[in-house]
């Protein structure tokens, strides 16, 4: 039987693979011992790749670590055929077509790994398919934010019975909570955005053969950086008589930071059909922002803009900015339970792995080149045409990236 909240009285998993490389950094012994997800992120992942152990390995060592004590193990579930429709980094290894691959080589021995009664006392969180349900409701025709390769995911099906499929497979097992990917308040958090987005979570969640009883929760902020409380302004603001909301970076949105958009997500998702006992995740890896550039107070009360840019904790030059962000920091450290709703801030993006390539790299793993990653990038109409704001001499995504891991350390926010 689940658990109303799978954080609460249990450890979570420290990725040995990932512990190893952030404590042979100069100051990473400091976070080396905190837990990360483990990214399932191709086929080959499930018995292991150079860049990591395979998954019985890992539910081996947490068997080990979790020493008869409850223990979550955090997995991302994240090789949708046509991946990353709106992007080039993350491409993966499955065409556009290649459903049926997805099912039979990927989700179904997944699927009989975690039900081996050996991992049965283990608490397995399955993060599904980062940005791919969110992609079909902003990135599509009409919208002027609609790419070729979004069109044919949600022309063909394959995301929203990928992510059924995937549901529907880990649902019943006793011991697994499904976390469904929100995207972040600066992607979804607009009123015509929110509502179609419940709304096709919970188509998916009804397809292939699954219910809405297979969802646990969500997770917002997977892998991005929007601040988790913003501390210095509201959404509900006003300078001289007009409201925040019109000012260029907050731009009509109803939130400005990942606690309120994840509590408020809940409840649509509540409203669209899903259980009123969903839990919210929020990755907190990479969205501190401290540092000598973070805002001490408020701006100044003179324009709505002079007062938001003064005031905001989140230094991006976009909120459409989602590579390597210069200027950001760890977030708060993984806690159960922190604020109502929230069943726990998580770090799914392993912090010093990185978002994307700055430059063109050959690779045999599928992932393209996208200038979001090239700091000298001027934009797209998904980030309005801003600078990228990405670091240079950024390796391909998910490889270890050095100057960013000793970057986010910096501006922690708490502290180190
Ligand atoms: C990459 C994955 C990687 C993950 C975690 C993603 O951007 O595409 O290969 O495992 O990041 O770093």
């Amino acid at each position: 039987p689940k658990v109303d909240n799978p954080y609460v009285g249990a450890g979570v998993y420290v990725n040995p693979d990932w512990s190893a490389k952030a404590a042979a950094e100069p100051g990473g012994a400091r976070i080396a011992n905190q837990p990360t997800a483990v990214w399932l992120d191709r086929i080959a992942a499930i018995t292991g790749t150079t860049s990591g152990r395979g998954l019985r390995a890992h539910l081996d060592e947490a068997v080990r670590q979790s020493a008869g004590k409850p223990l979550v193990i955090q997995l991302v579930i994240y090789n949708l055929p046509g991946r990353d429709c709106s992007a080039l980094a993350s491409n993966g290894e499955l065409k556009a077509n290649e459903l049926g691959r997805y099912q039979t080589e990927y989700i179904d021995p997944i699927a009989a790994i975690l039900a081996d009664p050996k991992y049965s006392t283990l608490r397995i969180v399955n993060v599904i398919e980062l940005d791919s349900l969110p992609n079909l409701v902003t990135n599509v025709t009409p919208r002027p934010t609609a790419t070729p390769e979004c069109d044919v995911m949600k022309a063909n099906g394959n995301y929203v019975k990928g992510v059924g499929h995937a549901l529907a497979k880990f649902g019943p097992i006793p011991n697994v909570y499904n976390y469904i990917d929100i995207g972040h308040h600066g992607w979804l958090g607009w009123d015509d955005n929110l509502g179609p987005s419940a709304a096709l979570m919970a188509e998916a969640a009804r397809t292939s053969g699954s219910t809405t009883a297979n969802v646990h929760g969500f997770i917002a902020n997977a892998a991005n950086y929007g601040a988790l409380k913003e501390p210095y302004f509201t959404v509900n603001d006003s300078v001289g008589g007009t409201s925040v909301r019109t000012s260029k970076w907050v731009d009509w949105n109803r939130y400005v930071d990942e606690l309120s958009y994840a509590q408020g997500f809940r409840q649509e998702a509540i409203r669209a059909g899903f259980s009123a006992d969903v839990g919210m995740l929020i990755d907190t890896s990479r969205n501190g922002w401290g540092g000598a550039a973070r805002p001490t107070g408020p701006g100044p009360s003179t324009t709505v803009d002079a007062y938001v840019n003064g005031s905001r904790t989140d230094r991006r030059i976009h909120l459409g900015n989602w590579c390597n962000q210069a200027g950001a920091g760890l977030g708060e450290r993984p806690k159960a339970a922190p604020e109502p709703g929230i069943d726990a801030y998580v770090w799914v993006k392993p912090p010093g792995e990185s978002d994307g390539a700055s430059k063109e790299i050959p690779n045999t793993e599928g992932k393209g080149f996208d200038r979001m990653c090239d700091p000298t990038y001027t934009g797209n109409p998904r980030n309005q045409y801003n600078l990228s704001g990405a670091l240079p001499d950024a390796p391909l995504s998910g490889h270890w990236f050095s100057a960013q891991f000793q970057e986010l350390m910096k501006n922690a926010y708490p502290a180190l």
